[in-house]
Formats: structure tokens, C-alpha cells, sequence
């Protein structure tokens, strides 16, 4: 089934009587090698027919059918790799074959034999008597000697297409009287991964699981699967930024003890798919029921493939450095905590125009827009190094963006000041601002109360700090949004901040020192300088 090219050629063969003294029948695993070799070794000793086509009535053929044969000898190279094995199978080859036509050596796995085990073959294979033949099985060709692999003819199998393990699994299901429901049938060939053998050894675990009539909820439960929904669900609250709704669904899946492995490859897969199916006439590429397919088709529809990309770079990343992590729990939901923060990318020709906008309204000739964020309303977020970073750290796109951005909130900064004092309108409310960031609680709040409004450019306001609070501006970046939305809230405007530490410290403790009426009383009194 499925290796039509195969069965053809063997077929001819046999209608022009030249059969080979020696095949290698080279494929994946569970494509039907030994198989094949198995009704090639029928035909060549069926009693009724001769034409390739086996009876499988005769004597011959049940006896090798249920492995009784005496000269069809099946051996598995994995555990008879040695020398003496070989030396064995040169004696039997000796013998006539009893109550066939020819005695057939079926070596599976045959890569698997030491080079001094295969010398010894190839001792026989040099000069093979009439009455024998050999089928080779191997799912490494590279790894057999080209002395042998001169000697044999050598066909390839291919990985089985759905459609073949669909009509194959379909022939089974009807003959066993088993009754299973589309999406499952999907389920198994996308697990079997082109192996008939595999998917059917999936519906023998089925169907002893839950009897003739297999449920998509139990199949999927009895092989792990993790289902669609809850991979929806997830790119859904990533897409909406909902880190709340994203933590809920990763507790769900390891209540229900999905391993995390299989959560992040099947994310890897989930984002993958939403990525060929945004492609033109991309679902169709895909292998999954109709309804899946539609689903896919539908919710691509509302993603930049580009996001997408970034995503499965992101995903493929988790998936390699998982293994490594000491705690993988902790390392998955910080990594999908990040892919929420993620900003929009911005196309490089989206840029290219804006520039050229820009430069036709003859303000700023080299300076390109900033980046708009159609997917991921970040405007009003921190600086780059605080966000997630970007995948495609190469992408002119991306230093573009950020650098227009930059250059825009200079170029704005003149309208600014025009614009009345914006800046005062801040310091006014710092106290309210302070207070209000307590919600956030109270470190971050006193840590901010060190800070002062110092400049506003355009939509980026300066805090300064003294030099011995410096170390805290660590901290407020890390929280730097929640200081904005504070701020946002109360002044009414989206503000971008960045933290400075006041250069002139010492400056500013004297006029600190100046400002104090002790102070300046005894400077007046007794005169003087503030020296420190
Ligand atoms: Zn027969």
C-alpha cells in the first residue's frame, strides 16, 4: 500500500522473470519493507501462482504467512549482528530448500550487522546458489558496505501520505468492525507521522482502551494530546495581552497533566499552522479535519504573519533550551509571561512610505515615523531593553522602528514647548502621582518620591534621581508601566519615561543647602560661602 513504485517494478519483474538473487528494500520505519519482502518471499514459492501474485492459499503461502516455513527464514540483524551468526546462515544457504521453490533470507535491520558479519555475507552474496534468495530491510542504507549494496537491487520506500494510511487505516477499521469518528482518525495519522505500522498499533491501543467504538475525547486522553482549544486559547490571551487569562490556561494544563514538553511543542505546531494557513491558500497544506482547518483559516486571518514568525522563532527557542532548565515550570511561564509583552513588528515598507511622507510634508527630511503598533498597543511602554526582546534582532525593520520612534519624540519635542508647559502640569501632580503608585505598593512608591519630573520631550518625560537613589531606578524600570499607567491616569496623557541620575548632584545640594532659611540666615549673619 502507498509504494506502488515498488510493487510495480517487483511485478515486472516477475512477468519477465528476472527476479534479482539479492533486494534492499530501503524507507523509514513501519512503511511496509518487511512486508513486501514477506509477499515477495510468497510469491517467488506460491504454488498456484506465478505471476508475483501469491495465493495466499496455498501450503506455501500460509506456512509463511504464520512464520512456519521452513525456507523462509526471517532474522533480525539487530540481535544476530555477529560474525558467527553469519557464518551460520552461510551453512543454510548450502541446503536445499524443503518443500519450496526457493529458500528466501529475510535479514531486517540489516545495518545493524558488524563489518566482519557483513564480510561473511558478502562471501555468499559473491556467489549465491540458484535456489536462494535474500531481502534486505533497512531504515539506514548509508550505513550498509557498498560491496553489498552493489550486489542487491535496491528500492526505496517512501513515507506513507495520509491519504494512503487514511485508506489503509479505513480498510482495517471496516473488516475489524471498528467505529471511529473522523477527527480521531485524523488524530492517529497525524501522530503516526507517515508509519502505517504506527498508526495501526495506535488504533490496537484504542481500541483495547475503549472497545470497538472509539471517542475522539478518550483517544486524545489515551495518547496525551493536548487539545486545539487549549492551544487557542493560549495564542488568543498572548494576542490580547491577557496575562491573566494566559496563567489560568498554563495552571489548567499541567492540572491536567500535560507534560510541558508536549504544551510547548504543541505550541510550536499551533503557531506554525496559524502561520502556513495566513499564507495564500495556506490551509491547504495543512493535514487536519475540515473543521480544524476552518478554524485555522479563520484565526490566521487576524494575525501579521510577521508576529507569527516572531512567535514560532520564540516557541522553537523554549522548546530547545527547555530540556536544560532546572525548573522548566517557571522557565515556560516566564517565557509565555514575555511572549504577551511582545510589541507589533513594523514592516520595513511601512517605514519606507512613512519616510517618504515625511519627506514630501518637508518637515525632518531623514526622519522615518514611528512604529505603529497594529497588533500590540505598546505605545505608551518602556524602553526596548525592558520589553521582551525581539526575535529578529536583525531585522532593519525592527532598529528602524525603534530609531524613528526616538527621532519623532524629537522632532515633537519643539511642538511640545510651544504646546504650553506640559511638564508643569506633571510636577503639579507628582505628590498625587506618588500616592497613587502605592497601589503598586509601597517600595515603589517611595522609590519614585526620590525621583522629580526634570524635562519633558515631546512624549518622553525625564525623571532625574540624586546619585545615592540611583540604585532604585533599577527597580522602577522594571515597573516602569505601571508608572506610566499611574501617570496616564492622572495627568491624562500617555508619557514614555526614562530615569536619569542628576549629573549635577553636588549642585544641587548646595542649592538644596541655599534654599534652607537656617541657611541663609547665617550666611547673611556671620557671611560666607556654602562650601558642602
Ligand atoms: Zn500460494
Amino acid at each position: 500500500m502507498g509504494q506502488n513504485h515498488v510493487t510495480e517494478t517487483l511485478l515486472n519483474a516477475f512477468a519477465r522473470d528476472k527476479i534479482a538473487h539479492a533486494y534492499l528494500f530501503a524507507g523509514p520505519r513501519g512503511v511496509g519493507k518487511t512486508t513486501t519482502a514477506r509477499i515477495l518471499a510468497k510469491a517467488l514459492n506460491c504454488l498456484k501462482n506465478d505471476d508475483g501474485n501469491p495465493c495466499n492459499e496455498c501450503q506455501n503461502c500460509e506456512e509463511i504467512a504464520s512464520s512456519r516455513s521452513m525456507d523462509v527464514l526471517e532474522i533480525d540483524g539487530a540481535s544476530n549482528r555477529g560474525i558467527d551468526e553469519m557464518r551460520n546462515l552461510r551453512e543454510l544457504v548450502k541446503y536445499s530448500p524443503v518443500n519450496a521453490k526457493f529458500k528466501v533470507f529475510i535479514i531486517d535491520e540489516v545495518h545493524m550487522l558488524t563489518t566482519s558479519a557483513f564480510n561473511a555475507l558478502l562471501k555468499t552474496l559473491e556467489e549465491p546458489p540458484p535456489h536462494v534468495k535474500f531481502i534486505f530491510a533497512t531504515t539506514e542504507p548509508n550505513k550498509i558496505l557498498p560491496t553489498i549494496l552493489s550486489r542487491c537491487q535496491r528500492h526505496d520506500f517512501h513515507r506513507m501520505s495520509s491519504g494512503d494510511i487514511d485508506s489503509g487505516l479505513k480498510i482495517v477499521l471496516e473488516k475489524e468492525k471498528i467505529t471511529i469518528d473522523d477527527r480521531t482518525e485524523h488524530l492517529i495519522i497525524s501522530v503516526a507521522d507517515g508509519s502505517m505500522r504506527d498508526a495501526l498499533s495506535l488504533l490496537d491501543q484504542m481500541t483495547a482502551f475503549c472497545g470497538d467504538k472509539v471517542e475522539f475525547e478518550q483517544a486524545s486522553k489515551l495518547l496525551g494530546i493536548i487539545p486545539n482549544a487549549l492551544f487557542f486559547g493560549v495564542s488568543d490571551t498572548i494576542r490580547n495581552q491577557d496575562k491573566k487569562s494566559l496563567l489560568k490556561l498554563l495552571y489548567e494544563s499541567h492540572s491536567k497533566g500535560y507534560a510541558l514538553t508536549e504544551f510547548v511543542s504543541g505550541l510550536n505546531r499551533h503557531f506554525l499552522s496559524l502561520l502556513i494557513c495566513n499564507a495564500d491558500a495556506g490551509e491547504e497544506l495543512i493535514e487536519m479535519p475540515d473543521e480544524v482547518r476552518q478554524r485555522y483559516s479563520e484565526e490566521s486571518q487576524n494575525w501579521d504573519p510577521k508576529d507569527l514568525l516572531r512567535l514560532t522563532d520564540q516557541v522553537t527557542e523554549m522548546e530547545s533550551k527547555l530540556k536544560f532548565m532546572q525548573q522548566p515550570k517557571v522557565y515556560v511561564e516566564t517565557m509565555m509571561l514575555k511572549l504577551t509583552e511582545m510589541d507589533s513588528t513594523v514592516s520595513l515598507n511601512d517605514l519606507i512610505s512613512k519616510l517618504s511622507e515625511v519627506g514630501r510634508a518637508g518637515v525632518g527630511q531623514q526622519k522615518p515615523a514611528p512604529p505603529q503598533a497594529t497588533l500590540f498597543n505598546n505605545s505608551a511602554s518602556a524602553k526596548k531593553g525592558d520589553r521582551a526582546e525581539p526575535v529578529l534582532k536583525d531585522s532593519g525593520a525592527e532598529t528602524g522602528g525603534e530609531k524613528g520612534g526616538e527621532e519623532e519624540i524629537e522632532k515633537k519635542s519643539v511642538e511640545a514647548e510651544r504646546g504650553g508647559n506640559r511638564l508643569q502640569k506633571v510636577q503639579d501632580q507628582w505628590d498625587e502621582i506618588i500616592a497613587a503608585m502605592a497601589q503598586n505598593g509601597t517600595s515603589l512608591s517611595t522609590f519614585l518620591s526620590h525621583g522629580e519630573p526634570q524635562s519633558m520631550a515631546g512624549k518622553r518625560l525625564i525623571i532625574s534621581f540624586p546619585k545615592k537613589h540611583k540604585f532604585q531606578i533599577d527597580m522602577l524600570k522594571k515597573n516602569v508601566r505601571k508608572i506610566e499607567t499611574t501617570i496616564e491616569k492622572i495627568v491624562g496623557e500617555v508619557l514614555r519615561i526614562d530615569f536619569i541620575v542628576s549629573e549635577n548632584e553636588r549642585d544641587e545640594e548646595q542649592s538644596e543647602a541655599e534654599d534652607n532659611p537656617v541657611t541663609q540666615r547665617m550666611v547673611k549673619l556671620f557671611g560666607g560661602e556654602i562650601v558642602e
